[in-house]
C-alpha cells in the first residue's frame, strides 16, 4: 500500500510499504483523512520519540471493513493505572500515541486498537471530520481553563489549533476573543470565523490566553497579557525553551497550565460538537501529494491552514 513515511530527520516520502499486519482486538481502518499536525512539522526536525522509519499521522477518521464510520482516538492508554481509572486517561504514564509510536493514519490502511474507534454521524462529511481531532485538543484545553463563559479570551496562533481555541470560545459566549498571527492567510480565517480582533500581537488584558504556537516569545506574552490571577494554557509546542518572568508570575497569581491531548469522553465530545463549528479551513490533497506539502508547511509555508491527505 501507499503510505506517507518519515524515513529520516527532516525528511518524507511517499513510499510503496508492507500491507497492515493486525494485531489482537485490532481492526482495519481504510483512511479517508489524515490531518499533518504541526506537532509533527517541528516533531521530525531533531532526535525525538518519533523514530524513523514511521507511518506519521495521528488525526485520522475512515472507514472499517464492515463500514463503520470512525474516528479513531489515537492515545493509546493502559486502562489500569491510577491516572486511567480515575478517567486522566490523557495523562497516563505509558500512553501511546499511534502516528509516533507506532504507525498512524498517513497511509491507505491503519491498524487500530477498538477500543480506539468511535462512530461519527453520517451527516459530517469527511473533510469537516478529519478535523475532530484538532477540536478535542481545544476543549480539552478549555476544560483546562476553567471552561471560562462569558470571558476575555487571548489566543495566540492562528493555526489549526490556535482556531479551534477560537471557535469553542466563541461558542461558549466568551465576550471577546482576540488572536495574534502574523500570518495574514491566517489572520483572515481567524476574522472569518468571528474573533473580533485580529493583528500581530494580542493588545490589552485577557482573562484566559491560549497559547496555540509555544516559544519563549509567545509563553511570554501569554503571560503579560493576563489579568492578575488569570489562566493561561499553553498547547504549543513549537520550542522547549522559555524565558518568562516566573516572579511577575508569582506577584500576580497567574496560572499556567500545560494542555495536550484529551480524555476519552473529551473526544467524543468533540464529535458532537464538529457539526457546529465552522470547519471550512482545511484543504484536502491526495495522499500521494503528501511529500510535498508536508515539506511545504515544515518550512514555513502558511497555507493551508490545515492539510488533510486523502489516500
Ligand atoms: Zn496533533
Ligand atoms: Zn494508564
Amino acid at each position: 500500500m501507499k503510505a506517507l513515511v518519515y524515513t529520516a530527520l527532516s525528511v518524507v516520502e511517499v513510499l510503496d510499504v508492507p500491507d497492515v499486519v493486525l494485531g489482537e482486538n485490532e481492526v482495519l481502518v481504510h483512511v479517508e483523512r489524515a490531518g499533518i499536525c504541526g506537532s509533527e512539522l517541528h516533531g521530525i526536525h531533531q532526535p525525538s520519540f518519533r523514530i524513523p522509519p514511521l507511518i506519521m499521522g495521528h488525526e485520522f477518521v475512515g472507514r472499517t471493513d464492515g463500514g463503520r464510520r470512525v474516528a479513531v482516538n489515537p492515545l493509546l492508554t493502559c486502562g489500569t493505572c491510577d491516572l486511567c481509572i480515575s478517567r486522566k486517561t490523557e495523562l497516563c504514564r505509558t500512553r501511546l500515541l499511534l502516528g509516533a509510536h507506532r504507525a498512524g493514519g498517513f497511509a491507505e490502511r491503519v491498524a487500530v486498537p477498538t477500543s480506539l474507534l468511535h462512530d461519527i454521524p453520517d451527516t459530517l462529511d469527511w473533510d469537516r471530520a478529519g478535523l475532530i481531532e484538532p477540536v478535542a485538543n481545544a476543549l480539552h484545553a478549555w476544560h483546562l481553563a476553567g471552561a471560562p463563559s462569558g470571558q476575555r479570551i487571548g489566543v495566540i496562533g492562528g493555526g489549526p489549533i490556535g482556531l479551534a481555541c477560537i471557535e469553542i470560545a466563541l461558542a461558549n459566549n466568551a465576550s471577546y476573543v482576540a488572536c495574534a498571527e502574523l500570518s495574514s492567510d491566517r489572520a483572515n480565517v481567524a476574522k472569518e470565523i468571528g474573533a473580533h480582533f485580529v493583528a500581530n500581537a494580542l493588545d490589552g488584558e485577557f482573562d484566559v490566553i491560549f497559547d496555540a504556537v509555544g516559544n519563549a516569545t509567545t509563553r511570554t506574552k501569554s503571560l503579560e497579557h493576563l489579568i492578575p490571577g488569570g489562566v493561561t494554557v499553553w498547547l504549543g509546542l513549537a520550542s522547549a525553551e522559555s524565558d518568562f518572568d516566573a516572579a511577575a508570575a508569582v506577584r500576580f497569581e497567574k496560572t499556567i497550565r500545560g494542555s495536550f491531548a484529551y480524555s476519552d469522553e473529551e473526544f467524543v465530545a468533540a464529535i458532537e460538537l464538529a457539526p457546529l463549528l465552522n470547519l471550512s479551513w482545511s484543504t484536502t490533497y491526495p495522499l500521494t501529494q503528501g511529500a510535498d506539502i508536508f515539506l511545504a508547511l515544515m518550512n514555513g509555508q502558511t497555507t493551508p491552514v490545515k492539510a488533510l491527505l486523502q489516500p
